[in-house]
């Protein structure tokens, strides 16, 4: 029985693949192209040299033999042959025209006024017309030289004229072969052609070098790329030199840099959820639990424990909420309902909503606007990000403090400033008070009832809206937040 061995389709393209994978390699391309680049100049170096050289040797034989026929022509005219001459002046031309034939290794032969043949050196043509163009132009009084395209012979005519009449009544005409000529020629083509392949070659393994050189750090490169898309997140690359190779291996440290950041904070984040939700939970299980555990108790202090218990609620949803709004503002889909909005109407109604916190601790609110602002914002979102701010001003200052609100615009922007009289925030911390559960002091901050995302969520929305946030502070003196957002 045969037997047949089946090649499925798909194997093919893995042969294929595995084949031909080379070719798609930057360093095959680059010596590709290398090659291509110096053989084509040199090649069309050598045609022109070998051309050059060709025309230039041609031409000079040719001047050569026309110098010759010329000589011979007047000569002939000197013995009056083709007119009367006598038996021993022929017996001299035909010996001279011998001698000069074997001499310059050219056959001669003279035609009359009418193209016939009456002497030829190699005597086989004698008696025959002759009607190449250049004979009978010769014939006319022109003398040329020429060599016919695909032949290796050349000819020059020279006319006879009658020294008396100046009547033309014949031609000489000199044939010689340049096969010397294309033998030393083709001998340089020769060693051109070694050296175009010499060329292309050393060209070839020099850049087959050069670009394995600078292919290693793109191929080293790929390889941590390739770990880090497995999840190695922690790989650096040791750059050398300043090219652009070093520069995007640089770049490349920067942005893993940045990936194990992400992640460290993504890991940071969660414990600090969970452990920012653990900690109300603690408090309401060991408030129900001593509850649990006293035995009639009086109503007040029932009343006491729930109302703790309460509050540690309110901070858990509290937590929350402001965990749930931040994952919004987070998600990539997220849309703003972007709305025409009078900026000094919305701060206002702020401070109004502020102002019994304010006065809890007798703090002065301060509102200076300083002109009309219409800012497209999304209304809502602008609203609790500012707050915070104003919140922050309230619940961080001193008692008898001043909060001042500053609303200002120029031509493309608005601008908000949150000024207090508070204990300010120390330089060291200023630039980590936008992250998430970031708070300068733990035990205090907690005290005021802050969740630590207040300004997390400030800065995210004030980002999405295209704008920047910034803060100056001083320890012990107050605190001063910019907001700087696009009017349109
Ligand atoms: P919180 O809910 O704790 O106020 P925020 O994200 O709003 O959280 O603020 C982060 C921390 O930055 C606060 O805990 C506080 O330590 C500090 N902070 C914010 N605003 C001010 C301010 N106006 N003055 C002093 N410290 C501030």
């Amino acid at each position: 029985m045969n037997q047949f061995i089946f090649i499925q389709s798909g194997e093919w393209d893995i042969i294929l693949t595995i084949k031909f994978k080379w070719i798609h390699s930057l360093r095959w391309k680059l010596l590709v192209t290398y090659m291509v680049l110096s053989f084509l100049p040199l090649m069309f170096f050598s045609i022109s040299v070998y051309n050059t050289l060709e025309k230039h040797y041609i031409q000079e034989r040719k001047a050569e033999l026309q110098r010759q026929v010329n000589i011979m022509a007047g000569h002939i005219v000197v013995t009056g042959y083709l007119k009367e001459s006598t038996i021993e002046q022929k017996q001299l031309l035909y010996s001279d025209i011998q001698q000069t034939s074997k001499e310059i290794g050219a056959r001669i032969m003279i035609v009359d006024s009418k193209g016939i043949v009456k002497n030829d050196s190699n005597k086989v043509d004698i008696g025959k017309t002759i009607v190449q163009k250049e004979v009978l132009d010769a014939l006319q009084g022109t003398d040329t030289a020429y060599k016919q395209p695909g032949s290796d012979i050349i000819h020059a005519v020279a006319s006879i004229k009658d020294d008396k009449t100046q009547e033309i009544i014949g031609a000489v005409i000199f044939s010689t072969s340049v096969e010397d000529i294309y033998i030393s020629l083709k001998s340089v083509q020769k060693q051109l052609s070694i050296l175009v392949i010499l060329t292309t070659l050393i060209v070839g393994l020099f850049s087959f070098y050069v670009s394995g050189v600078l292919i290693r750090p793109l191929k080293e490169l790929l390889q941590v790329m390739k770990k880090v898309t497995e999840g190695h997140l922690d790989q650096q690359i040791k750059v050398k030199g300043k090219d652009e190779i070093a520069q995007l291996s640089l770049a490349f440290n920067h942005m893993s840099e940045r990936l194990l950041e992400v992640d460290n904070s993504r890991q940071e984040f969660v414990a600090n959820v969970s452990h920012e939700l653990k900690t109300p939970l603690s408090s309401i299980k060991v408030l129900s639990e001593s509850l649990l555990l006293q035995e009639s108790l009086p109503e007040e202090m029932y009343k006491d424990f729930l109302m703790d218990i309460t509050s540690e609620v309110d901070r858990e949803t509290e937590i929350i909420n402001d965990l749930l709004a931040l994952v919004k503002l987070d998600r990539k889909d997220m849309t703003l309902s972007f709305e025409n909005t009078y900026l000094n109407k919305t701060i206002q109604d702020i401070l109004k909503r502020l102002h019994p916190l304010a006065q809890q601790r007798n703090i002065d609110l301060i509102y200076d606007s300083r002109r009309d602002v219409y800012a497209r914002v999304d209304e809502m979102k602008i609203t609790l990000a500012i707050s915070n701010l104003i919140e922050n001003a309230i619940k961080y200052n001193k008692e008898n403090g001043i909060v001042t609100v500053i609303l200002d615009a120029d031509h493309q922007n608005a601008f908000i400033t949150v000024q207090d009289t508070g204990i300010g925030i120390p330089a060291e911390e200023q630039h980590k008070i936008f992250d998430r559960f970031y708070r300068v002091d733990k035990t205090r901050d907690r005290m005021t009832g802050g969740t630590g995302l207040g300004l997390s969520i400030t800065h995210r929305t004030i980002l999405l809206h295209q704008g920047s946030i910034k803060v100056i502070s001083e320890e012990g003196k107050g605190s001063t937040f910019v907001v700087r957002i696009p009017l349109h």
